[in-house]
């Protein structure tokens, strides 16, 4: 997609901290954090959102959790995070190209709000 943040973070044409990246996956900090540890895992193929997945997809949503759990053994974020995926505007979702929120380094509460 031409247009899209999150592809352009990816191809470079827009700066981002980049933590972590291979052939089907990069990871940025976000601009934004709402813990000490806040971390956007994306794949580099435009996917929507998760409903926009599909089984050609699966190896790639497997990796976006497996990247998040080796980026917070990193940090040693020992006392637990969490990986969570907005997906809807009703869900919080504003930017629309698939991305797995990292968060850890703080408590969390229960339901999430
Ligand atoms: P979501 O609301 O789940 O779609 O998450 C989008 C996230 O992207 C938010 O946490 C924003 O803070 C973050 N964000 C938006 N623009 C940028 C940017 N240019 N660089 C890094 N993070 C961004
Ligand atoms: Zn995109």
């Amino acid at each position: 997609m031409d247009d899209c943040l999150f592809c352009k973070i990816g191809r470079k044409e827009i700066p981002a901290k980049l933590v972590y990246e291979d052939e089907a996956i990069f990871a940025f900090e976000d601009i934004h954090p709402q813990a000490p540890a806040h971390v956007l895992i994306c794949p580099r193929k435009h996917v929507v959102s998760l409903t926009d997945a599909t089984a050609e997809d699966t190896a790639m949503l497997g990796r976006l959790q497996l990247v998040a759990a080796k980026l917070a053994t990193d940090r040693k974020l020992t006392d637990g995070y969490r990986t969570i995926i907005n997906n809807g505007r009703g869900a919080g979702q504003s930017v629309f190209h698939l991305h797995l929120h990292l968060l850890g380094g703080r408590v969390f509460r229960w339901p999430p709000g």
